[in-house]
């Protein structure tokens, strides 16, 4: 029988991204091959984002037909982009190795570059304003889907990226296994060696997880999308307020930043007439206290299908300030990617416009 469909030899063959050290040594050990060689896999893979075995000199010719017959390296492709001339903010889609795809945002700052990774295709929290969730969940992320839009960005910008950002498309807490699994693989010593300190992971509030994320990972930060200090409004604007109301998710918050620590992110998303009155702004200053915390608040980026509007940029400081002189740490998140619908919150796969 001869195998002429490369796609079809890619499923009989091993796919190597996303695998830790020990699955890589168990691999090199199904070779026939010394142990040490799942480390060398790693550090290619991982701290040097190749996926091409003939780059991997430090392996012998024979190793390499031997791998190629094997396994490959799989993740994401960057298939299109969108670039944002005045600030630099790239978004890019990437292609799965099915036919889905997930956007990332690759955005510059002051301190070095950031990437705005995605954890599923789709998300199935639902929050009525957010384009991520406009059909559902389609799947979960892998890790090696993870890692590799971290990897992938870099060999297209050629640029290095030494902060994380997981708010793009899906509830990082509803893959916690895939996303436990990016996060060591990210900080691994032999991989990208990136710390805990530089990711942030973003959740809509599915408590069990943050309990879960603040023993596994208690350096890295945490924000939490309020949006709203009131149950029923926020069980519309967002349904997991109805298994975690907001009391148990403050509880919770509260606890978090004892366990580590560490200071909360709360991400408050400004829709006008929804949850941008003084009134609001009352209940923050009521249940937003004792516990170490800061608010970011981000104008609602319009997104055409859910007919909502974002507050304006000078109600969004208006209530910064008024936020801040009773001592309530909060800011106006910085607009990048304005031009191209970079915004966290909008990604989503606009294939047919993008492509
Ligand atoms: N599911 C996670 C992470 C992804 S969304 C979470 O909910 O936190 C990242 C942030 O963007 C969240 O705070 C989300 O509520 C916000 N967001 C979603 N849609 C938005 C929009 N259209 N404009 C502005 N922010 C939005």
């Amino acid at each position: 029988m001869s195998i002429t469909d490369g796609r079809e030899c890619d499923k009989m063959k091993k796919n190597l991204q996303g695998l830790t050290i020990e699955e890589l040594q168990e691999f090199a050990a199904e070779l026939g091959e010394a142990t040490f060689r799942g480390k060398q896999l790693f550090r290619w893979i991982n701290g040097k984002g190749e996926k091409d075995f003939d780059r991997m000199t430090d392996f012998s010719l024979k190793l390499r037909e031997k791998l190629k017959e094997k396994a490959y390296v799989g993740g994401v492709r960057v298939s299109s982009e969108q670039h944002d001339e005045h600030d630099g903010t790239r978004k890019f889609l990437f292609g799965l190795e099915d036919s889905n795809a997930v956007e990332g945002v690759f955005m510059k700052y002051r301190y070095g570059n950031s990437l705005c990774v995605s954890s599923q295709v789709g998300c199935r929290m639902g929050c009525i304003f957010c384009a991520s969730a406009l059909d559902g969940l389609v799947r979960n992320l892998t890790a090696g889907e993870m890692a590799d839009q971290v990897y992938e960005a870099e060999r297209h910008t050629g640029e290095s990226i030494n902060h994380i950002v997981v708010m793009g498309m899906g509830e990082p807490f509803d893959n916690y296994e895939n996303l436990k699994t990016f996060l060591e693989l990210l900080h691994h010593p032999d991989g990208k060696n990136l710390g805990y300190r530089n990711i942030t992971v973003s959740t809509s509030g599915i408590v069990p997880a943050m309990k879960r994320f603040a023993e596994d990972f208690p350096q890295v930060n945490l924000a939490i999308s309020l949006h709203r200090l009131e149950d029923a409004g926020r069980s519309r604007i967002m349904p997991v307020n109805r298994a975690y109301p907001l009391e148990e998710l403050l509880q919770t918050a509260g606890w978090y930043t004892e366990r580590t620590g560490r200071r909360i992110t709360f991400e408050y998303t400004l829709i006008r007439g929804e949850n941008d009155g003084p009134e609001d702004v009352a209940l923050m200053k009521e249940k937003l206290s004792r516990m170490l915390f800061h608010v970011n608040l981000i104008p609602l980026n319009k997104v055409e299908e859910t007919g909502l509007e974002g507050s304006s940029r000078k109600r969004a400081e208006e209530m910064a300030a008024e936020l801040n002189s009773c001592g309530i740490p909060a800011t106006v998140r910085r607009e990048l990617g304005g031009d191209i619908d970079g915004a966290c919150g909008q990604l989503r796969q606009k294939k047919t416009i993008l492509e």
